[in-house]
């Protein structure tokens, strides 16, 4: 049996220990440390100077976060894009507010400014007040069509925070994805574009923000000797161990993303005169994907099989694929959040497979996978 080909995997530059080991020899084997100021300094070189970046326990625990800064309150509600990972939404649920999703275009799979402005307006007639925040994503490390998004958020005055966690490196327009909302959050879970084990970080625009965040994710704690509390905090602060491991992954980021670009180039070749399978691709010169992961879509009635025919036969080959993200509006536990929808991300869930990506993959690799899909 050949070896089982993964979907996304981390990948170490062996950096990593040397940090790791620091943090220990430093005895900073603690929360916070000389590790967590260098790895936050050093994505916001990547992303902006100008951005202040905290780094988090999570990705998650970033977006919660965002939702807390902007002030959240119980009832409030936010616009969230519908096709994505439970955890874009699910801060949301955490602060009592109350989700209203909005569907993708076709484009890039991400929000649909269209109905996005449809949304707002419908929301301010039907409850007479405007949402809190928007909540855009960019998923599989395809930039959201961010320029119309933030054009809409800011006519209506409403704060933007972005969803970066798939993409990291990602550009819209020459301008880094996580650098166009207020705030945005960042993933480093075991199978994003880098990884600390497990941790996150919050993009802010002011150092200000950025102070309120690490406040709020260390206790609370007021400015006294004794522990003094007059709001409700967090223990989410990136360990300075977690954050080692970090800074080694900066190291190989660009060739990370390097090499998913290359790996989503050779899918797209080899697949290119397969009848009934598409890959998606950056939608125009404006766009610049990360290809965090590669995803087709399958069209049965063309293809001679279902995107189903195809994960299964891949699976008995040893190769992990999986379907793409379930919309939010058809999860049982958001059945009563307002929908915004034009069908596309169910369509694109219906159809759609994300293949194996990681960039520790070989051509070989990729051919294998593009040859079991052939004969699936
Ligand atoms: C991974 C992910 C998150 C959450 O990040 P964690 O670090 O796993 O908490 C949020 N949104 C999206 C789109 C993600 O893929």
């Amino acid at each position: 049996m050949n070896n089982r080909i993964w979907l996304s995997l981390a990948h170490m530059s062996g950096r990593e220990q040397d940090f790791i080991k620091e943090a220990f020899d430093t005895n900073w084997v603690v929360p916070l440390g000389p590790n967590v100021d260098a790895f936050e300094k050093s994505l916001s070189e990547y992303l902006n100077e100008e951005r202040h970046v905290v780094a988090l326990s999570a990705g998650t625990a970033a977006l919660h976060l965002g939702l807390i800064l902007f002030g959240v309150k119980p009832g409030d509600e936010i616009i969230c894009q519908s096709f994505t990972f439970a955890a874009s939404a699910n801060p949301i649920v955490y602060l009592g507010a109350k989700p209203v999703f909005v569907d993708s275009e076709k484009d890039t799979w991400n929000m649909d400014p269209v109905l996005l402005n449809e949304a707002i307006k419908d929301r301010l007639r039907k409850t007479g007040k405007l949402p809190k925040v928007i909540i855009p994503v960019h998923l599989y490390g395809m930039p959201a069509k961010i320029d119309q998004i933030m054009e809409i958020a800011n006519y209506y005055n409403i704060p933007v925070l972005e969803d970066a966690a798939e993409a990291l490196g990602a550009v819209f327009d020459g301008q880094k994805c996580g650098t166009f909302g207020e705030l945005a959050a960042l993933s480093f879970n075991g199978n994003k574009m880098i990884t600390t084990s497990g941790g996150g970080a919050l993009v802010c625009r002011t150092e200000e923000e950025a102070k309120r965040t690490k406040f709020y994710a260390t206790q609370a704690r007021d400015a006294a000797p004794h522990y003094q509390h007059t709001h409700i905090g967090y223990n989410y602060r990136m360990s300075n161990i977690c954050a080692g491991i970090g800074r080694g992954q900066m190291f190989v980021l660009d060739e990370h993303i390097t090499r998913r670009r290359e790996i989503h180039g050779l899918y797209t070749k080899l697949l290119k005169n397969v009848p009934g399978i598409s890959v998606l691709q950056n939608f125009n010169d404006h766009f610049n994907s990360n290809f965090w992961l590669t995803c087709i879509l399958v069209d049965s009635e063309i293809a001679g099989k279902t995107r189903e025919d195809i994960r299964l036969k891949l699976d008995a080959e040893n190769i992990e694929t999986r379907p793409l993200w379930k919309p939010m509006h058809l999860q049982p536990v958001f059945a009563d959040a307002p929908f915004y929808g034009n069908g596309t991300s169910e369509y694109l869930f219906n159809i759609g497979l994300c293949l194996p990506s990681s960039p520790t993959l070989t051509d070989e690799d990729i051919i294998r996978v593009v040859e079991c899909i052939k004969l699936s």
